[in-house]
């Protein structure tokens, strides 16, 4: 194979040496030193937020959130089926038990059947929401690819039956709203709390890396804590609270702040290549590139071929591996979560729109370097590989 097109690589083309090379010299790798508060102030200036915590990962950014949030054992939390585990999986670590709502057309958490969950399957006292005597605590948001979930509907639900909201910004650093009641208000800085992710598929990358954030500075200031072992007497090891170790190091913020610099630069490519994409794919009788949310700016994180099953039955994973034959790596959209063995028992409400789109999307090479050619060939072959497929 003399080609490959990967789906999604990281892209070091700025100061990422310079600045790791840096933290190195100076000593400072683990989770002291100025790169570490750099990071935070540069997001904090990006996202126009006041305070904002750097951690190990997205999933410690979300199980912080759930601590914040006050999830505790036997509560309710609503979470989407499809997406990443990982936005799912901290509901487990607290013993409290998810809900599995549906998704509408942009991948994200339907509000109308939220709203339904709520006022048909749950009883308000007007406090509480109580769904067969568990108290609904929260709810987590995810913007799938970058793509902004209704957050006008959503958070007009969570405060009618006080659910904190939990936005899983991970895949939309960058994603805001340009009209209606949150126009400039990015992903993530809507809800409760907020969190983002800097794994290396990620649109900017510390290797493994997160941040958490909140609409209440003091709320981030606490996060923090916790996650530097509440250390209440830092000199004589004094602990008035179970902490943990989920504070970023120097040596992933270092990556972190040269990453920042880009991010601009990788939107602005991300939303560009999209456009081509789209143009390549346009008028294609068998599948056609996913839109994103109108009256938002999206980072444009994953591009989604939407194939059209009803005119050419194809398996996913023959697709993929037939792609993968010529030079480019491509992915089904996740598995449910709610089918994975962790979870097959817990409750699912109006699951439709979920199991039809885990088995029609084919997510395209997107990284920042990808060329134009490069891109033409991957609409080319898989164009022609559904055409085959159609003609079988
Ligand atoms: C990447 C991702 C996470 C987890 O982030 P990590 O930094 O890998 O822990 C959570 N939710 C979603 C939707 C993600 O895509």
């Amino acid at each position: 194979m003399d080609k490959f097109i990967p789906l999604s690589i990281p892209n070091f083309e700025g100061n990422e040496k310079k600045y790791v090379d840096d933290a190195v010299i100076q000593g400072w790798v683990s989770t002291g030193g100025a790169y570490v508060t750099k990071l935070e102030q540069e997001m904090a200036k990006f996202l126009h937020v006041d305070n904002i915590a750097a951690c190990q990962s997205g999933t410690s950014a979300l199980h912080l959130s759930l601590v914040e949030a006050g999830v505790r054992p036997g509560d309710l939390v609503i979470v989407p089926p499809l997406t990443f585990i990982a936005a799912v999986n901290p509901v487990k670590y607290q013993f409290a038990t998810p809900v599995f709502i549906d998704c509408d057309d942009s991948f994200c958490i339907d509000p109308i059947k939220l709203r339904s969950f709520c006022e048909q399957e749950c009883q308000w006292d007007g406090n509480v929401l109580k769904h067969n005597d568990a108290d609904v605590k929260a709810v987590v948001v995810v913007h799938v690819f970058g793509n902004m979930a209704d957050m006008e509907a959503i958070m007009d639900i969570a405060e009618k039956y006080n659910l904190k909201v939990i936005e899983d910004a991970t895949e939309a650093l960058g994603t805001k709203y340009t009209e209606g009641k949150y126009q400039n208000k990015y992903a993530g800085t809507i809800g409760d709390f907020g969190c983002y992710s800097f794994n290396g598929n990620k649109i900017i990358t510390t290797g493994g890396g997160g941040a958490v954030t909140s609409n209440n500075p003091k709320a981030v200031d606490h996060l923090r804590f916790l996650s530097t072992q509440a250390k209440t007497d830092p000199h004589c090891y004094i602990h008035d609270e179970v902490g943990y170790n989920y504070r970023m190091t120097n040596l992933q913020a270092a990556l972190g702040v040269a990453q920042m610099e880009e991010l601009p630069e990788f939107i602005k490519r991300k939303q560009r290549n999209y456009e081509w994409y789209k143009k390549l794919f346009d008028g294609f009788e068998y599948g056609s590139l996913m839109p994103f949310r109108s009256g938002t700016s999206s980072n444009k994180w994953f591009y989604s071929v939407h194939i059209d099953q009803t005119r050419v039955a194809v398996s996913m994973r023959e697709v993929i591996i037939a792609l993968y034959e010529k030079g480019i790596e491509t992915r089904a959209i996740w598995g449910l979560i709610n089918e994975q063995k962790p979870y097959k028992d817990e409750e699912t409400y109006k699951l439709e729109k979920a199991p039809y789109y885990a088995n029609c999307i084919l997510n395209i090479p997107s990284s920042t370097q990808i060329t134009k050619e490069e891109m033409q060939y991957v609409a080319d072959q898989v164009k022609q590989l559904l055409r085959s497929l159609a003609d079988g």
